[in-house]
C-alpha cells in the first residue's frame, strides 16, 4: 500500500466540474444566479477516483 499521488491520502479531491467551489453561477456557467453542483452536491470535494476514496493505493 502506498499513499495516492493524486489526492494526497485524503481520499478525495477538488470537484473538477465547479472547481471546488461547491456551486455554478459566478463562471457564467447559470445566468442569473448561483446553484448547486450537481458533481459534489455543494461539497467542492469528490471521491478520488485513482484509490476510490480510501487514500492509497
Ligand atoms: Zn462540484
Ligand atoms: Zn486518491
Amino acid at each position: 500500500m502506498a499513499k495516492c499521488q493524486t489526492c494526497g491520502g485524503k481520499g478525495s479531491v477538488k470537484c473538477p466540474k465547479c472547481k471546488g467551489a461547491g456551486r455554478h453561477g459566478d463562471g457564467g456557467f447559470i445566468p442569473g444566479g448561483t446553484k448547486q453542483c450537481d458533481n459534489c452536491h455543494g461539497s467542492g470535494v469528490v471521491k478520488c477516483g485513482v484509490c476510490h476514496g480510501k487514500g492509497y493505493v
